[in-house]
């Protein structure tokens, strides 16, 4: 950041406060060479978060997805509307929290099962049934033997 009046490289940082309504932060400098100051602001790009699907095509992640995925899977089940927002909640912020720009749709479905794993053995087969897309019912009773277990 060049010095507007000087075209100085070299500047000093002397207040930054964040500006709330848009989440850029003012920074007010001072030009190391003519003294004189001089605003900047800093934005934060926000990269929309892409998913990848099993055919290659990306979608824009949408939150309310994984609500709904999970509220189907809890169908009738003993769990609370309040539960249901908690884990959509947690697999959203491991979503986050990865930081990347991508993420697979494999790799969300993982993250909802092993949210739903410890909400409710049920819904988690259910999710887990149609995630999976069992080939075969040996594969579909060998998950179950491991939840027996
Ligand atoms: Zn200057």
């Amino acid at each position: 950041m060049n010095c507007p009046y000087c075209q100085s490289p070299e500047s000093k940082v002397v207040d930054s406060r964040t500006v709330a309504r848009d989440s850029s932060i003012r920074r007010r400098r001072e030009c190391l060479d003519c003294q004189r100051r001089f605003t900047t602001y800093e934005y934060i790009v926000k990269h929309p978060l892409l998913v990848v699907k099993k055919n290659g095509q990306r979608v824009e992640y949408e939150r309310q997805r994984i609500e709904r995925s999970i509220r189907i899977a809890c169908n009738k089940r003993p769990v609370s509307a309040d539960q249901i927002l908690d884990a959509a909640a947690q697999v959203h912020k491991q979503i986050e929290d990865r930081g990347h720009v991508e993420i697979t749709s494999a790799q969300i479905g993982d993250l909802v099962m092993e949210t739903l794993k410890n909400l409710d053995k049920v819904a988690y087969i259910r999710f887990a049934s149609v995630y999976h897309e069992f080939q075969d019912l040996g594969e579909f009773q060998s998950e179950i033997e491991q939840l027996r277990e």
